[in-house]
């Protein structure tokens, strides 16, 4: 059996959804290392789409998922091509460091795309007009 993999841009609906990042000025995510469970108590004391507030992972819903694709996840080349005009030239390039974050192992889009999703990571912000 395949070994789930985490998405890192998923909603407070998510059952088992972890806070990975806090979202800051402009939109930009400020990774938090070591991932949260939000508790119930959490999720009371948050209110609805906790996602507006905070970064959170959970488990890859893959086929369940409408950016599902050719057996991966096509949000995070829209999000490459989207936000890093730069990508057909220095997308394998590994950044001199990497922000911390606790769910690189398994993360999707790591996976997928390595340094050049990371890059573009901290300004993805989960849609709040969904
Ligand atoms: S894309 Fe990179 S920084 Fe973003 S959650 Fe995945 S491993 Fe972490």
């Amino acid at each position: 059996m395949a070994k789930q993999r985490i998405c890192p841009s998923v909603t407070g609906e998510a059952a088992d959804a972890r806070i990975i990042g806090h979202v800051g000025a402009g939109g930009v995510v400020a990774a938090i290392p070591t991932p949260i469970p939000l508790t119930p108590a959490m999720r009371a004391s948050l209110g609805p789409r906790p996602e507006r507030m905070f970064r959170l992972a959970g488990t890859c819903s893959e086929e369940r998922c409408a950016n599902w694709q050719n057996a991966s996840c096509g949000l995070i080349g829209r999000m490459r091509h989207l936000l890093d005009p730069g990508e057909n030239t220095d997308a394998d390039a590994a950044p001199a460091t990497l922000a911390r974050c606790g769910i690189r192992p398994d993360c999707r889009w790591w996976l997928q795309d390595g340094p050049a999703a990371c890059r573009v990571c901290p300004r993805v912000v989960y849609n709040p007009s969904m």
